[in-house]
């Protein structure tokens, strides 16, 4: 399988960086963004708000009152 490549520059390392807040549709959000390590093209964008994460905190948290009950 390939290695995942910048579009701009080809290099094959990438970081995530928090972003300004970002306008339109009629809302304000934050995202992380998926940039090129090398020359900082954005490849992809992430929730600010990591659902999945949460999730899985709230998940531990209902397994723990379920054991009380
Ligand atoms: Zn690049």
């Amino acid at each position: 399988m390939p290695l995942p490549a910048c579009p701009r520059c080809y290099k094959t390392e990438f970081e995530i960086a928090e972003s300004d807040e970002l306008r339109g549709g009629g809302y304000r959000t934050k995202v992380w963004f998926v940039q090129c390590s090398s020359c900082g093209a954005i490849v992809g964008v992430i929730d600010y708000f990591n659902l999945t994460h949460r999730i899985r905190e709230l998940e531990a948290k209902v397994d723990k009152i379920l054991d009380k009950v």
